[in-house]
């Protein structure tokens, strides 16, 4: 009985039975046009087969075998699933009011089981927005929550993109929220693993990735940016020899590590020290930026979290204390594009409003002077090279995952069309459909 459950081939071709009767299922999706991601030009008649989990094919105008089901999205434009490079599914801290105080509130009140919950929540939200891998830079004081998400999500127990995990990133002692905590509470949960010295330092590498970790997270340095008394008081950050303790320990093991950075000598202290990535860089100056290009250094800029910041600023002196932040934020995507450093879409979701917005990365991206292309390729080929997973995600080429999405709208003209999907398939699995071709 077991033998006639799988595909005996062997047994098929004995007793000369047609083999075609055995082939797995094929599912066609057909649109009106497909993005190639790669050269920025759209493919027209679109068709791309799936079969299992995989893509077997995909092009203009292929053939669909006669046994297939099609999925006929009409006048949808497809593109590969989008990748968010800079997430935290387990963070939902409230957006209005003090960020430390907040945050000092969430961990006091809210359980790691409680937050993987609301993680679990996060992670279909950013599906369900066309979101189908994420890297989740730091599970902000929930501990392995986001290792425990990614299991359940990888084992199927709830619906969310594929995860690449940081767990609880690394800062010096006094380096990341919660702020100014009273003495008397030293057991009290911290945002970070927060550490002094280079033996600590590949310590926590090392727990955290025999917990889980894929990739490691450090804070070069942390500007407490919008706290009443204390604007952009930089806190504690870690050394150099610190950052490359903690670079040298995951490289050993083919994990990379992303550096929260924002001023200019953190971002300098981190790209020397070796790391594949900075988060943010707001004001990377231009000999690291030549820096990062020749070394191939990532740059992540989450322009979204910082304009939107601006842009909701109530007051003439908050506008006043975030306009410098703004204008680092305007020439360092300016810069960045010049000197050929390669980009990558995150978001930075954070707060309760902000899950499922990823898009506005996008968006925000091409606003400060990318192309609409290259904004795409910032949430497809290049964050799937980012995460190590070219080969598996980031366009819809053979033998990658069948992640596809569907949008109404001309992206390339207008990447707004990006925030709002309105097709999701996640692994040749069907998660969300809209119809917007009715009559
Ligand atoms: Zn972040």
């Amino acid at each position: 009985m077991r033998l006639m459950r799988g595909c005996p081939f062997g047994i098929l071709s004995l007793l000369s039975l047609p083999a075609v009767a055995c082939l797995a299922q094929v599912t066609a999706v057909r649109a009106q046009r497909m993005l190639d991601v790669k050269t920025g030009r759209y493919v027209s008649n679109a068709v791309v087969l799936v079969e299992g989990d995989k893509i077997i094919a995909s092009g203009s105008g292929l053939t669909i075998p006669a046994n297939a089901i099609v999925l006929d999205l009409g006048a949808t434009t497809i593109l590969p699933g989008l990748i968010d490079a800079h997430t935290h599914l387990m963070a939902r801290t409230p957006s209005q009011g003090s960020q430390n105080k907040n945050y000092i509130l969430q961990l006091a009140t809210e359980s790691e089981a409680y937050r993987a919950l609301e993680g679990a929540m996060d992670a279909r939200l950013t599906l369900q927005a066309g979101f189908t891998s994420v890297r989740d830079v730091e599970s902000e004081g929930s501990g392995y929550a986001d290792v425990a998400l990614r299991s359940a999500i990888d084992g199927g127990l709830v619906e969310g993109p594929r995860m690449e995990v940081a767990t609880r990133a690394i800062a010096a002692t006094g380096g990341y929220f919660p702020l100014h905590l009273s003495a008397d509470l030293l057991n009290f949960p911290r945002g970070a693993q927060m550490i002094t010295g280079t033996d600590e330092a590949r310590k926590a590498v090392r727990e955290q990735i025999y917990y889980g970790a894929d990739l490691i997270k450090v804070y070069a340095d942390f500007l407490d940016v919008g706290s009443p008394n204390t604007a952009n008081y930089n806190h504690e950050t870690l050394t150099r020899d610190e950052i490359r303790t903690v670079v040298e320990e995951a490289h050993k093991g083919g994990h990379r590590v992303a550096a929260h950075a924002m001023t200019r000598e953190g971002i300098r202290n981190a790209v020397e020290s070796g790391v594949d990535s900075i988060e943010h860089g707001t004001q990377v100056d231009q000999p690291t930026l030549q820096e990062m290009a020749e070394k191939g250094t990532y740059l992540v800029p989450t322009s979204a979290a910082i304009s939107s910041g601006y842009e909701q600023a109530k007051t003439p002196e908050q506008r006043a204390e975030m306009e410098p932040i703004m204008q680092s934020l305007r020439a360092e995507i300016t810069n960045a594009r010049a000197a050929h450093v390669r980009i990558a879409s995150g978001f930075d979701a954070a707060e309760d409003d902000e899950q499922g917005k990823n898009a506005n990365e996008i968006a925000e991206l091409v606003k400060l002077g990318l192309t609409p292309a290259e904004a795409i390729a910032a949430a497809t080929t290049t964050a799937s090279e980012l995460m190590g997973w070219q080969t598996k995600v980031g366009s819809l080429e053979v033998g990658k995952y069948a992640d596809i999405i569907g949008v109404a709208g001309d992206p390339l003209q207008d990447v707004s069309a990006l925030q709002h999907v309105t097709f999701v398939m996640k692994g040749g699995h069907q998660v969300h459909l809209e119809r917007t071709d009715t009559p």
